[in-house]
């Protein structure tokens, strides 16, 4: 049997490669020709730029998204014998971090309307510990898709049980909730700089960002052997540096990003537009959020047949995410569940489909999706 040929595919990170090819390769020449590769000039200037585009006083670079989060979480102390609260629909980055800083992660359900963190559950959970679970220290609130949690409940929720913020950034760069940016709510912010994400290297990369400055130079030394002075150690540290080419990379890129953000705002009122009057209902928008649309997650009940039928349209499609984190066998009955029993997640990830989405596709491949979109919506 022939495959039908992808004419869009659900990502295309070579294609923002091309289309910025000059001024990467510019950047990669300058990188490489300084004979400096880790923790360098190129790393400096964008810690610098990225904090003060995101409007925050300290960022600091480290090797990955899911080390960003494990970072935060060894900066502020957080580690065995106590609780951190996130949600089972997610990248299992975000519960991987939790295990790696030797927390006990508690797995709450979704709002099924936004995909996000229930803020009832949590404000339950909160209230009303689960028994037999160490206290709880901090949620990490996942700002899934590109669009925002329902920050005020959680952060009014947090804050009168005294717990910490950390804010899952990883698919959220640029993002606001009430005109501000995601990642400046909480107490400090992870991101990762994979090359798929909003803002992606060409490798792995990630940083945290945070107002709090003595967090940033405790994460600044843990992601270097805990070195505050060269070889000396002051504390237990590990190694997640951010390099010098992705640096440099990622320099150029980030004066793009709000520019990337908007034209994947378009492609997505292009795509509400197809939906309209269709079966399939566009994604819904929190009031008062921007999104940046790092997926566009439609919902069905056929969800396979559909995806079949799009790609026999020659459109690549993608699930985020298939298997729950609390039904994948590393952590299946072993990791604590709300209440909830993340029930809407269940369901959600049987349903849920992301089409593509990203600033280099063409307006061609655009009103391909849509035509394809009017069909099957019907
Ligand atoms: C991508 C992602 C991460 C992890 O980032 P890596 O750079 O792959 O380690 C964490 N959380 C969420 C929600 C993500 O999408």
């Amino acid at each position: 049997m022939d495959l039908p040929v992808i004419t869009v595919p659900q990502a295309d990170p070579g294609a923002a490669y091309r289309a910025q090819q000059p001024a990467i390769d510019a950047a990669l020449s300058r990188a490489l020709s300084s004979g400096w590769y880790i923790l360098g000039s190129e790393g400096a200037a964008f810690e610098r730029e990225f904090a003060s585009w995101l409007g925050l006083p300290r960022a600091v670079g480290c090797a990955n998204g899911t080390d960003a989060i494990m970072l935060i979480l060894r900066g502020l102390g957080i580690g065995p014998g106590m609780t951190v609260v996130t949600v089972s629909h997610t990248a299992v980055a975000t519960v991987a971090a939790i295990e790696m800083v030797g927390a006990t992660p508690l797995l709450l359900d979704i709002d099924p309307d936004t995909y996000t963190m229930d803020p009832d559950e949590l404000a339950a959970v909160l209230e009303d510990p689960p028994p037999g679970l160490p206290p709880v220290r901090a949620v990490i609130p996942v700002h899934l898709y590109g669009q925002g949690c329902a920050m005020g409940p959680i952060l009014e929720a947090c804050r009168a049980a005294g717990v910490l913020v950390i804010e899952d950034c990883a698919q959220a760069h640029g993002a606001t909730l009430g005109g501000r940016k995601l990642g400046t709510l909480g107490d400090a912010a992870a991101f990762s700089l994979y090359p798929t994400k909003n803002l992606g290297a060409l490798g792995d990369a990630g940083i945290v960002a945070t107002a709090d400055a003595a967090l940033a130079d405790n994460m600044a030394a843990l992601r270097q052997y805990g070195w505050k002075q060269r070889y000396i150690s002051d504390s237990i540290g590990v190694n997640s540096r951010l390099d010098e080419v992705q640096a440099a990379v990622l320099r150029v890129r980030l004066p793009l990003l709000d520019g990337g953000n908007a034209r994947r705002r378009a492609i997505a009122a292009a795509y509400d537009a197809a939906l309209a009057e269709g079966r399939i209902a566009p994604p819904t928008r929190r009031e008062g959020a921007e999104h940046v649309f790092h997926q566009y997650v439609i919902r069905s009940g056929e969800r396979d047949e559909l995806a079949n039928r799009l790609r026999a349209m020659g459109i690549g499609t993608g699930i985020h995410y298939p298997v729950p984190v609390h039904q994948q066998s590393a952590y299946a009955g072993r990791v604590p569940l709300g209440p909830a029993r993340c029930a809407e997640t269940e369901l959600a990830s049987r349903e849920v489909l992301s089409l593509p989405i990203y600033p280099e596709l063409s307006d061609a491949q655009v009103e391909t999706v849509c035509a394809a979109l009017r069909i099957v919506a019907r």
